[in-house]
């Protein structure tokens, strides 16, 4: 059985869901399909949550019916029998329904999260009436009732295998199958999600608890491209990755992956292939265990980070001091990205975080704190980097107008990490891209 996952863009257009079953009714093999919101809708359910909480009721029903007007005329060009358009209208009328007698009751953290899952409750639901005018059998795996996170927000593979097992056992006779990415539940039967972009994570782990032959990642592109396509002109395809380039590349910021989403293949030993749902022709990008190559395969960049310095003279050579520092990290869990040390200072780096007061707050015991915002982590990613010859000569050489602040190498074969000011973010990657991949 194979897992096929399709992004926003790939179900954003009626066309492009006439694509999609094409696609899924190709081969005979079985398969799970894992479909995101239309593109557009969680970004429009995210507003709506936001003008909601912040007492912006006019503007709520105003941003909910743009919506449903993008929902109604989409089902007009999707289905064309008129008991078909009637089981679409039902559809879109219940959600929208929905979001509407939110309008009325006080907000919650929960209630927001059941805004955010109606784009996927939809895509899903108009998919499947679209596949039954078309004669495609299939059932609707209903993600709630399997996908789950725990008090951590982490997904417990075992529970969902065993209720996966149970709901494919029950529909034993079908051999397709779609269902929600994105959505879960968590440890409070709660309706919750995977963060944004996280239907590749549901796919991921739907791939691993089934163990399925393959997780296919079908979105816009053809597969991950050298450098961040959105930023630099010039980029091209990279035929393999192994798991561990591929999952730095996603943590680091390369946003066709979401960032934890390449773990539970991995564990699992499942093969992922990133396919262009515009161009199914493309080889994309396969990974797996093995790298293919050695050398730089690509360059990912992460915005939104805070460096913390702390100087201490008396106190940084002390055994124990580290783990002083990070107990603090710990308490407020927030994981480190980057971590530079001398003599006298340790630098650290996190995401923006709203916890960042409190912490700089438990750290200003041990020596002087100096807080840095804007900065962006660009990772230069590929396989046995350490052994890689002139890599930091070339590194440096293509950056010298820019100004570093931190360098992490060694730690991982595949990663060398640079902290840089976001304002230098475009250019570096530009830079990179001729320095290392000869491309302008
Ligand atoms: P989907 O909606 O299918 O999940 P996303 O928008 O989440 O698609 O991810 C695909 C996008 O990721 C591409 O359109 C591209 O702009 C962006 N992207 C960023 N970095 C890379 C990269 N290194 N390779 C390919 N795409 C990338
Ligand atoms: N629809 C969700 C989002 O936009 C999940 C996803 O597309 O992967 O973040
Ligand atoms: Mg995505």
């Amino acid at each position: 059985m194979k897992v096929m996952k399709f992004g926003g863009t790939s179900v954003g257009k009626p066309e492009r869901m006439r694509q999609v079953s094409q696609l899924i009714t190709a081969d005979a093999e079985s398969k799970i399909v894992v479909l995101s919101a239309l593109s557009g809708t969680t970004n429009a359910l995210v507003e709506i949550g936001n003008a909601i909480s912040s007492s912006q009721r006019e503007k709520a029903k105003e941003l909910i019916d743009k919506l449903e007007a993008h929902y109604q005329s989409f089902i007009v060009e999707l289905v064309k029998k008129p008991s078909s358009l009637a089981k679409a209208k039902a559809i879109v009328a219940e959600h929208f329904e929905f979001l509407t007698i939110i309008l009325k009751i006080s907000f919650s953290e929960a209630l927001s999260k059941d805004i955010l899952a109606q784009g996927e409750l939809l895509s899903t639901k108009l998919f499947s009436v679209f596949l039954e005018e078309n004669g495609i059998d299939h059932f609707l795996l209903p993600a709630l009732e399997f996908m789950s996170i725990d008090s951590h927000d982490e997904p417990q593979i075992n529970s969902i295998r065993n209720r996966l097992d149970m709901l494919l056992r029950q529909h034993s006779d079908k051999t397709l199958f779609i269902t929600q990415g994105y959505i879960c539940r968590n440890a409070r039967g709660e309706v919750d999600n995977l963060k944004r972009g996280g239907s590749d994570y549901s796919a991921s782990l739907i791939a691993a608890a089934i163990t399925a032959s393959v997780c296919e990642i079908w979105t816009d592109i053809d597969g991950m491209h050298n450098n961040d396509p959105r930023v630099v002109k010039k980029t091209v395809a990279i035929e393999q990755l192994s798991f561990e380039e591929a999952a730095e590349l996603a943590y680091f910021g390369a946003k066709i992956l979401h960032p934890a989403s390449i773990w539970p293949a991995q564990f699992y030993k499942i093969p992922v292939r990133l396919l262009n749902t515009m161009q199914p022709e493309a080889k994309g990008t396969l990974i797996t265990e093995e790298a293919g190559s050695e050398g730089v395969k690509a360059i990912a960049a992460k915005d939104g980070i805070i460096a913390i310095n702390i100087r201490s003279s008396r106190m940084l050579l002390a055994y124990g001091f580290l783990r002083k520092i990070f107990e603090v990290f710990e308490k407020y869990r927030t994981p480190i990205d980057m971590i530079t040390t001398s003599e006298v200072a340790v630098s650290i780096t996190i995401e923006s975080s709203a916890e960042l007061k409190a912490i700089v707050r438990e750290l200003e015991p041990f020596g002087t704190i100096e807080v840095e915002e804007n900065h962006t982590i660009v990772s230069i990613v590929g396989n046995n980097l350490n052994s890689t010859p002139d890599i930091l000569s070339k590194l440096f050489t293509a950056l010298s107008p820019v100004p570093i602040r931190m360098v992490s190498y060694g730690g991982s074969k595949h990663n060398v990490s640079l902290l840089i000011p976001s304002a230098y973010k475009t250019q570096t990657l530009q830079l990179l891209n001729k320095g290392l991949f000869g491309l302008e």
